[in-house]
């Protein structure tokens, strides 16, 4: 049976982009006959707050929206998403690494080191830390995935399918480009001393059982270590559909803080569910 999700994270309140992503996945939902299953991504103690999340309820909820019960919250399950980075550890695919931004940013500036990418997570990491073993972790490391190592461990010929408009088609994990493009990334930050947003969505995404991911176009790049972790964790690898980004008059994209386009800011000038479809071009 076909299922989705809608993943928003509680640190502001949703906007135009939000309504779009949820009205495109939930209409799929409807269409194939499944389910709509929604997500708090809440691992962001220091930004999460109780009445953006009371607020995303509602406005789902006034846009017409019905999703199942009851609601993943991730602040519910951070034992999970440890015990997955613990078996990557197990693997001897992660090191802890001490660099700050500074740090990185004066190791790639050193000519030897070649030029950055920027995909998905920041400048790729010059490997500094590598050799570091995991029982040198100390208070406030971060956990890196080993890209080569990592990409090493998985059976070759690993691939989504892509059901949106913009990347459509089978996509195969090349390794060579795993490795310059994105290289050593985090998965779990000092700052929230747990795993990261890339571990907690593959858990959970198996978790509930979805068959097709429907998000923003900015996470494509993000999807091939999706993949990739769901590889090695042996996690089933559902289809992707990243849809077109909701931008303002400018072309910007638009963003947490543009308060502006916030769903409240529409529902209190008096537009209906109906206008909000037609906004996004959903009507
Ligand atoms: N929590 C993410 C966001 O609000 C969505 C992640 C996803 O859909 O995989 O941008």
């Amino acid at each position: 049976m076909y299922r989705t999700r809608f993943a928003p994270s509680p640190t502001g309140p949703l906007h135009l982009g939000h309504a779009y992503s949820a009205l495109l996945g939930y209409d799929r939902a409807c269409e194939h006959g499944g389910a709509f299953l929604l997500r708090i991504e809440d691992t962001d103690r220091a930004r999460v707050r109780p009445d953006y999340e009371a607020a995303i309820y509602d406005d789902l909820a006034w846009l017409g929206i019905r999703w199942q019960v009851p609601v993943l919250r991730q602040s519910d399950h951070l034992p999970d998403y440890d015990a997955a980075l613990d078996r990557l550890i197990a693997m001897g695919l992660c090191y802890p690494c001490r660099c700050t931004r500074a740090d990185i940013q004066a190791a790639l500036s050193a000519p030897q080191e070649g030029a950055a990418s920027l995909m998905p997570d920041g400048p790729v990491y010059p490997g500094t830390c590598r050799q570091r073993p995991m029982q040198d972790r100390q208070p406030g490391d971060a956990i890196r995935l080993d890209m080569a190592r990592a990409c090493a461990a998985i059976p070759a010929g690993l691939a989504f399918d892509e059901t949106g408009a913009l990347h459509p088609g089978r996509h195969t994990l090349d390794p060579t480009q795993l490795i310059a493009a994105m290289g050593d990334i985090v998965l779990a930050r000092k700052d929230i001393g747990a795993a990261a947003y890339h571990l907690a969505v593959v858990v959970d995404d198996a978790r509930q059982q979805i068959t097709e991911v429907v998000r923003g176009a900015d996470l494509f790049e993000a999807t091939f270590l999706h993949v990739l972790l769901q590889g090695l964790l042996g996690l089933p690898t559902p289809a992707y559909h990243h849809h077109h980004l909701i931008r303002d008059a400018e072309g910007k994209r638009l963003a947490k803080r543009d308060d502006a386009r916030a769903l409240s800011r529409y529902r209190a000038e008096g537009a209906s569910p109906q206008d909000i479809r037609r906004l996004v071009g959903l009507a």
